[in-house]
């Protein structure tokens, strides 16, 4: 199948007179001579981010496209923005694919060196931005198609084996597992990919200080490519089946419920009064009750049987007549109803609630994938046809563990390390209790040192007690920061990513560490995911909400479309400048019935330090990153909030 390209030109010149458009022509141009490529998208955009991003993100969502190509935008000019605009929506980075641009480029002239291009993949797409120049059009294409390797590279995106190429390269070496120690980024692998041998790991904390990575070997992804990167990554814990009860909150139904027998089960009666037979005419009866009467037995003729709401019918009588339509004939010396006389005619069934009526055995009540909330209906429903057991998706346990020789234990009032200073230990109550007003057991992992050691034994600990770990601090670059050199060197696990681009939380780690099967033979999960949070006590708590919420949902078996926290539409009631990373704004979501709006009051100074920015705070501002000609939202303005508590309402 031919290999299909869009081609995206960036440039406020071409995007007011097309015809000014030269290098975007030369591509197509270029594209259409060539075999097996087709050009199916072309589009002009002005040097503006937000409009680069839009048409890339639908080409990248069309699902129909296997290369973008941008022309433009790529110099060292104050309006040349393309790579800021593709960079963030790089799933995986493609650094080999820059060397080789810039190295072809410099091949003609030494201002190559200003050229800012970026490459890589964003879903099943390749992404490549050229320079806006004709000629260095000519030779970067030139580059790419010559050697088959935007051939390869996209056999291998769409899962191909790429062997193929490689034949016709003449080499067993694969252009994906090639590293460049000398760029600070190297590309992020998925986890399903072969891990190369030559990956570059976190720093080798046993080393010199000095010997410390000076910048960060983990790509900087956006929000949603970590959000995706979770989702694919977690896997729904085992079934279990569980007695029906009010424990049962939390849980999400791994099984169609059908309802086990009629409700009711027999025919009864829906309001208080007397069972006959609708055939018998108005007049004065006998009356029986369940004292003087069988319910097997058939309802003698001349008799009527006194019966109460939900109460049974005996055998024989069809209808109910209601208490109010009839009058006391005749009573005992105790009082008791003797004879009464009934002032109506009813019809059969009146007042009768069939077998089955509510519910017929068999009927399916609730469905595979429903969650069983603390609102109580579900589990109402499950009581109500007798249901004693269900199957559930097992709910994870999570293992929380602070880190850092200055952190101290609260309620122990020591310092783990040796500093005779510290700070409290913020995180671990604070996730503590979110994990379990959430439902979620807790494994309390305590407060690990800097040391290789206590984090080695801490996370042994936790991936034996828990489903998933929770560690706060040692996720930035300082030497004492021994998360992502700990789980990748003592737990052969995988970072799938260590740095996103959001406020805070920008180093928020979450990695895959291979775990032993319980049971061999078992299917269910060879690794274990950790979350490395942030130790700012604000971070923590807000990369909870965004990320391992989330994430403990899917292990839970939560549908996907309630997995992520909900977000809504609010108006701003202060203003909030913008930053270059997605910023999440703690704000006081409140509803105002009589304008009919939700409205966001921040909680004031948003340092990471500051856990008081949370205290009170029932929802998130998502603010967009700062974007050319915008750099503030003002009070007013509309933004998306993630809801994390109860709304409240305007006194
Ligand atoms: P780190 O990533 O370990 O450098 O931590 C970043 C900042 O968060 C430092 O100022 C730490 O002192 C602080 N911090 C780390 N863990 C905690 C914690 N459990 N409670 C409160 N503050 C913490
Ligand atoms: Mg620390």
């Amino acid at each position: 199948m031919n290999t299909r390209v869009a081609v995206l030109t960036v440039s406020d010149t071409a995007s007011a007179d097309s015809s000014a458009d030269r290098s975007g022509p030369t591509i197509k141009e270029i594209i259409g001579n060539r075999t097996s490529f087709e050009c199916v998208e072309s589009l002009i955009v002005p040097d503006d981010v937000t409009l680069i991003q839009k048409t890339v993100r639908k080409w990248t969502d069309q699902g129909n496209i296997d290369w973008i190509i941008t022309t433009g935008g790529t110099g060292f000019g104050t309006r040349d923005k393309t790579p800021e605009a593709i960079s963030p929506l790089l799933k995986r980075e493609a650094s080999g694919l820059v060397h080789l641009l810039l190295s072809s480029s410099l091949k003609h002239t030494p201002l190559a060196a200003l050229s800012r291009p970026v490459a890589g993949t964003i879903k099943n797409t390749l992404v490549v931005t050229l320079p806006g120049s004709v000629k260095a059009v000519k030779e970067n294409l030139d580059a790419l198609l010559s050697n088959g390797v935007v051939d390869h590279a996209i056999d291998l995106i769409k899962g191909g084996s790429g062997k193929q190429v490689h034949a016709s390269m003449g080499s067993g070496h694969g252009g994906h597992d090639h590293h460049h120690h000398h760029t600070p980024r190297t590309h992020h692998h998925h986890h399903d990919h072969q891990e190369p041998k030559s990956r570059v790991l976190s720093h080798d904390p046993s080393q010199a200080v000095s010997t410390r990575n000076r910048i960060s070997p983990y790509p900087l992804i956006s929000l949603e490519s970590a959000l995706e990167i979770i989702d694919k990554t977690i896997q729904t814990l085992p079934i279990v089946t569980l007695p029906v009860n009010s424990q049962l909150k939390g849980y999400v139904l791994a099984e169609d419920v059908y309802a086990p027998a009629n409700v009711p089960p027999k025919s009864t009666t829906s309001v208080d009064g007397y069972a006959l037979r609708s055939t018998d005419p108005p007049g004065v009866y006998k009356v029986l009750t369940s004292q003087t009467h069988q319910l097997s037995v058939e309802l003698p003729q001349g008799c009527i049987y006194r019966i109460n709401t939900g109460g049974q019918l005996p055998a024989g009588a069809d209808a109910i007549i209601m208490v109010e339509d009839t009058k006391v004939a005749s009573t005992f010396d105790d009082g008791e109803e003797k004879e009464v006389e009934t002032l109506a005619q009813v019809d059969p069934k009146e007042n009768v609630r069939d077998p089955g009526s509510d519910v017929r055995q068999g009927d399916l009540v609730l469905q595979k994938g429903e969650r069983i909330t603390s609102q109580g209906g579900e589990i109402g429903t499950l009581a109500f046809v007798g249901r004693k057991e269900v199957k559930v998706y097992r709910k994870p346990t999570v293992a929380v563990l602070s880190t850092g020789n200055e952190v101290m234990d609260l309620e122990k009032q020591t310092a783990s390390g040796h500093d005779d200073w510290g700070i409290w230990d913020t995180n671990r109550p604070s996730l503590r209790a979110a994990l379990e007003g959430m439902g979620y057991d807790v494994v309390d992992l305590g407060i690990a040192p800097d040391e290789i050691d206590a984090h080695v034994s801490a996370l042994k600990s936790g991936l034996s007690k828990a489903d998933i770990i929770l560690s706060t601090g040692g996720t930035s670059m300082g030497p004492t920061d021994l998360l992502k050199p700990v789980i990748e060197r003592h737990f052969g696990g995988t970072v799938h990513f260590g740095r996103v681009t959001i406020k805070p939380g920008k180093p928020t780690t979450f990695a895959s560490v291979p775990i032993q099967s319980q049971s061999p033979g078992s299917d269910s999960a060879q690794t274990k995911q950790i979350f490395a949070l942030p130790g700012n006590p604000a971070s923590a708590l807000v990369t909870f909400y965004v990320f391992v919420v989330p994430a403990l949902r899917k292990l839970g078996g939560y549908p996907n479309e309630f997995c992520q926290l909900p977000r809504v539409r609010v108006q701003l009631q202060t203003p909030m400048r913008l930053d270059p990373r997605t910023e999440f704004h703690r704000v006081i979501l409140r509803t105002d019935l009589k304008e009919g709006t939700l409205k966001a009051f921040s909680t004031g100074g948003q340092r990471s330090s500051r856990v008081a920015s949370l205290s009170g705070a029932n929802g998130l501002v998502v603010l967009p990153q700062k974007a050319n000609g915008m750099d503030k939202l003002e009070a007013g303005q509309m933004a998306d909030a993630i809801v994390i508590g109860d709304i409240q309402m305007t006194a």
